[in-house]
């Protein structure tokens, strides 16, 4: 969930099909789509609440989105980073403070399920609050659960011609995001060597 949610966030910068890079949170209206269409992972930490789609939200959520694209960045390496945004990334260590501050901003506590004949789970669960904070904060919480997780070491930066994506490699030779970017990353391949011939 925490990974979903984070990639989610990371993947709202993304390639536009026509050469460019979209931002899916560049206006409060792209905002308030991205939140419907997140609401089952968002729940948890806004427990139903709809958070507000206005410009205040925008900018906290954008704030939270640049470190995790920074720490993303971070992780790849000694991979290149995605494109997209590589110029304008915080420090790692700023990244950092941004997330953990964040995340602060909302007390949590344990809650443990145990259903009869089921596996115990562990949830935590956020302090009642300002929901504009429980939404970054809980964006944050889950960046810093994936980080901190053994599955960011399976996080790569697509490297299809004008891809930006970040993406899991679920498998040993897995290296696109997605299929299609491989069909791409072959043409512009076949392409390079028979231009370079000539
Ligand atoms: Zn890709």
């Amino acid at each position: 969930m925490a990974q979903q949610l984070t990639l989610a966030l990371a993947g709202t910068i993304r390639h536009d099909g026509n050469g460019g890079v979209a931002d899916d949170l560049a206006d409060v209206t792209g905002l308030s789509g991205w939140l419907r269409g997140q609401a089952p992972l968002l729940r948890e930490w806004v427990d139903g609440v709809e958070p507000p789609a206005d410009e205040q939200t925008r900018l906290d959520v954008v704030a939270v989105r640049r470190a995790v694209r920074t720490l993303f960045a971070a992780a790849v390496r000694p991979e290149p980073p995605s494109r997209a945004d590589s110029s304008a990334l915080l420090s790692p260590a700023e990244a950092v403070e941004r997330l953990n501050l964040t995340a602060a901003a909302v007390p949590v506590h344990p809650v443990l399920s145990w259903p009869d004949g089921a596996a115990p789970t562990l949830a935590w669960a956020a302090e009642v609050g300002d929901i504009r904070l429980r939404l970054t904060a809980g964006l944050a919480r889950a960046a810093i659960e994936f980080l901190s997780s053994p599955a960011r070491e399976h996080l790569r930066a697509c490297p299809a011609p004008r891809c930006v994506r970040y993406f899991i490699k679920d498998h040993p030779r897995q290296e696109w995001c997605k299929p299609s970017c491989g069909n791409r990353a072959r043409v512009a391949r076949h392409y390079q060597r028979h231009s370079a011939g000539r």
